[in-house]
């Protein structure tokens, strides 16, 4: 396996790259196979790497049932998968000016942005107004074909050097890591704050992890589910069980009456967004990387009348970098919420793992 000494540049041997690979295939909502598919040409300023670990995301359940029909993905057959970590075994024409080589080791993130329109321009690639537009973006496993395959074609643009002290099962990680931290940033979340997340799935833990980075006082974390309280308070968090008694009342009784400074909602559900804003201190900010799938009522005159700040966070814009050396160094512990491991032909099992909330799953790793 041609993988590349930090020092001294790699002259090993050209990989040989076979021409078909296994994928797993989405034939329509919940029915799909690992099959053999043609391994994909890399194009200009693209790489075709090797697949070395791949995490389900919550996103991948809900395109798999066929939750966002037209447009996650924007048609069957379809191969999901955005986080994952592999290896270069091929460059398009132009990759090499980005200074990439084969056998780089990389950790792989989802928008391929246009990097012209003014949202790109101004760094915030991650609302890029050309999505979706064919020939100017795209954002892999999601409108493009994905990872959960033993080979990806990604752009330049959309993979990182993954640090030789990191393995690939960490670096599939690393993409809803830079999203723990993109939504602990846009919380703007100061040193001593007290910090309520609602959710402790991996997001959720992740962006605890992200809050302490950011130098928050206090971290509570709010969940109904035992086995992710039970890990919540294993990683050193304070806990709120949402499945007993009131959460909002529980985080203001726990802050002497006046709630937190800044609350990440990290579940999507109409009443944690509720709960979210309602546990909110006076000037309090709410950053929400939860997606409802319905409309949420929201206590507009409190917002107001208390200068309450909601805002939103999608994906990851620019911490991809970042959160290397955070991970690294074991303060965005990924390890902790990587819970199971299977491979690519055990996608089934891997994926009803990930659906059933007593299996206590949080990350889930495929090794293709
Ligand atoms: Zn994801
Ligand atoms: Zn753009």
């Amino acid at each position: 396996m041609p993988v590349a000494e930090p020092a001294e540049p790699a002259v090993s041997a050209v990989p040989v790259v076979p021409e078909t690979m296994e994928a797993l295939v989405v034939l329509e909502p919940n029915r799909y196979e690992v099959r053999e598919v043609p391994v994909p040409v890399p194009g200009p300023n693209e790489v075709l790497a090797r697949v070395r670990a791949v995490s389900i995301c919550g996103t991948d359940a809900h395109l798999i049932r066929g939750d966002y029909p037209g447009f996650w993905p924007p048609a069957f057959p379809f191969t999901p998968g955005h986080e994952w970590a592999g290896e270069l075994v091929a460059l398009g024409p132009g990759a090499e000016r980005y200074g990439w080589a084969v056998g780089a080791r990389v950790a792989g993130t989802s928008h391929d942005a246009c990097g012209v329109c003014q949202k790109c321009v101004e760094g915030r690639y991650n609302l890029c107004e050309n999505y979706g537009k064919p020939g100017l973006h795209k954002q892999y496993g999601h409108n493009v074909q994905g990872a959960d395959a033993t080979y990806v074609v990604q752009g330049v643009k959309t993979i990182f050097p993954l640090p030789d002290g990191l393995g690939f099962d960490e670096g599939a990680v690393i993409d809803p890591a830079s999203i723990a931290l993109h939504v602990a940033n846009r919380g703007g979340i100061a040193p001593g704050d007290t910090v309520a997340i609602t959710g402790a799935g991996a997001i959720g833990l992740l962006g605890a992890d992200a809050a302490r980075i950011r130098g928050a006082g206090r971290v509570i974390l709010i969940e109904p589910n035992p086995a992710r309280l039970a890990k919540a308070a294993a990683m050193g968090f304070e806990t709120v069980d949402a499945a007993t008694g009131d959460p909002v009342a529980t985080v203001r009784a726990m802050t002497g009456g006046f709630g937190a400074d800044v609350v990440l909602e990290c579940a999507g559900v109409p009443v944690t967004v509720q709960w979210a804003l309602a546990m909110l201190r006076r000037g309090g900010r709410c950053a929400a990387v939860g997606i409802p799938t319905v409309g949420v009522e929201i206590a507009m005159q409190r917002l107001v009348l208390d200068e309450l700040e909601l805002v939103g966070c999608r994906a990851t814009a620019g911490e991809m970098r970042r959160v290397m050396p955070l991970v690294e160094q074991g303060r965005m512990r990924v390890r902790d919420v990587m819970t199971h491991q299977f491979s690519l032909r055990e996608y089934g099992q891997a994926m009803s793992t990930f659906n059933d909330p007593a299996s206590g799953a949080i990350k889930i790793i495929i090794q293709p």
